[in-house]
């Protein structure tokens, strides 16, 4: 049997893709690799998936990828994403900071309806199931097939290489392939950067994947002494001593570094200097008291100090009570001055990253520029189309990579 259209790999890309494909009367197969559709969709938003953000356009992504993102969000943007989610039944809200939740604060409620979906219009998926290889054939393509071995303990029997549809996991012919084998991080939910190599065969560059969106790894006794212990504070970037990226937002101290949402979000210019480039005299700035100026803060612990405050006093109710034991424990002086520099200032030299198994996204993989902007297809290999994380396009934290994920399925499936 000869598909109009595969899709490698069944996660918020593909699964979107193969849907749009579909509706447009096509004959189409996904191909998953793991026991289980969208692994890693289950995970996003820590278990709440942040679907989107009410705040979309172009400007949350890299701008080498501006000319891809808008014309792909001018065919499937917010209002096409939202209506297609009430569409498949799935109620939605947006909170204070305008990222866009299930009602249901549930990832696997997301997952569910699409499972629905492909239910509803028998659209098979082979489970269990890696693309290992494609070779261009007259008019289209033929698929190398593996089939993966499920752990006995990763899925119930019943699921094991079933679908909504039976198949068997043979060498395969189709006319057009979707490929949305994602990127590289958490590679134990399947995407583990394969896909690269899939879409090198046609010629495509590979822009080297480093992770990002990850916790950064630091030697400085503050992060041993301070570890579990989370505040708000603003971190900057700096890197060869050029100011790269500001984020304010939850710092963590953690036993190797620092972590936390304002951290995850200035690491991928630090990732791609470290892990990409080599670059070393990477640096990053806490200002562990934001809410006040430094000429502020300086007043206040001098009040402070005049009121026979010392120690840990001198930074109680503005700082967490560990906080001020470690500045008691390692700091010779309590001069307000420079009490107050440290505490704007507190500089971090940084030593690398975590690894793929804790970074949220890929930075990296195949350059927007490979591919027309109108229809995903890729501009080296005709009928190939490419969608979702593989293509370098770095949304920024809120929902703006699953946004990118539906946006680019949509696309790609609709003009396959
Ligand atoms: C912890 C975490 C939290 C996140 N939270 C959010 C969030 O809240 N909001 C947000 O916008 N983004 C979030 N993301 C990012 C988001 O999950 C990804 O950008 C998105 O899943 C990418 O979709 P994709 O379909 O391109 O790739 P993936 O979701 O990675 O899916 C690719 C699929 O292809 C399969 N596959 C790979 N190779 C093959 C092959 N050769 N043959 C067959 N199958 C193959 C894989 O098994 C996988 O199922 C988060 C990511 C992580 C890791």
């Amino acid at each position: 049997m000869r598909y109009d259209v595969i899709v490698i790999g069944g996660g918020p890309a593909g699964l979107m893709a193969a849907i749009f494909a579909k509706r447009k009367g096509k004959n189409v197969l996904i191909c998953e690799k793991m026991p289980k559709p969208g692994k890693k969709l289950l995970v996003t938003g820590a278990g709440r998936c942040n679907l989107l953000n009410d705040t979309l356009d172009t400007s949350f992504y890299h701008p080498g990828a501006e000319k891809l993102v808008a014309s792909v969000l001018e065919k499937f943007g917010k209002e096409a994403m939202l209506g297609f989610f009430k569409e498949l039944g799935l109620a939605t809200y947006a909170d204070e900071t305008g990222r866009i939740f299930p009602a249901t604060n549930q990832a696997a409620s997301v997952l569910k309806i699409f499972e629905m979906e492909l239910k509803r219009l028998k659209i098979p998926i082979e489970l269990n199931c890696e693309v290992k290889n494609i070779h261009a054939i007259q008019d289209g393509f033929e698929l190398k097939l593996s089939k993966t071995t499920p752990s006995p303990l990763s899925s119930p029997p019943s699921q094991r290489g079933r679908g909504q549809g039976e198949g068997k996991c043979a060498d395969i012919k189709c006319n057009n392939v979707i490929l949305c084998a994602g990127g590289k991080s958490y590679p134990a939910l399947g995407a583990d950067g394969n896909g690269y190599a899939l879409a090198a065969a046609f010629g495509h560059t590979i822009l080297e994947p480093v992770p990002s969106t990850v916790p950064l790894t630091v030697k400085d006794p503050w992060c041993h002494f301070l570890q579990g212990q989370k505040i708000r504070a603003a971190v900057t970037s700096f890197i060869q001593g050029k100011k790269t990226r500001t984020a304010s937002g939850e710092l963590l101290f953690t036993q190797y570094g620092l972590s936390g949402t304002a951290i995850l979000d200035i690491s991928e210019e630090i990732s791609v200097a470290m892990n990409r480039e080599h670059i070393k005299g990477v640096a990053v700035k806490a200002d562990m008291v934001p809410f006040m100026e430094e000429k502020e803060l300086r007043a206040e612990l001098s009040r402070r100090s005049s009121r026979g405050f010392a120690g840990a006093e001198l930074t109680e109710g503005l700082l967490p009570p560990k906080i001020g034991d470690l500045l008691r424990r390692t700091l010779k002086t309590s001069d307000p001055a420079s009490l107050a520099k440290i505490l704007k200032e507190k500089e971090f030299q940084i030593t690398g990253t975590r690894g793929w198994n804790e970074a949220e996204f890929t930075a990296g993989g195949i350059p927007p520029q490979e591919v027309d902007p109108a229809t995903l297809e890729s501009n080296l290999q005709k009928r190939l189309y490419l969608a979702g994380e593989i293509l370098d396009v770095g949304g920024r934290r809120g929902g703006y990579n699953l946004a990118w994920a539906w946006a680019s399925g949509a696309v790609a499936g609709s003009e396959a």
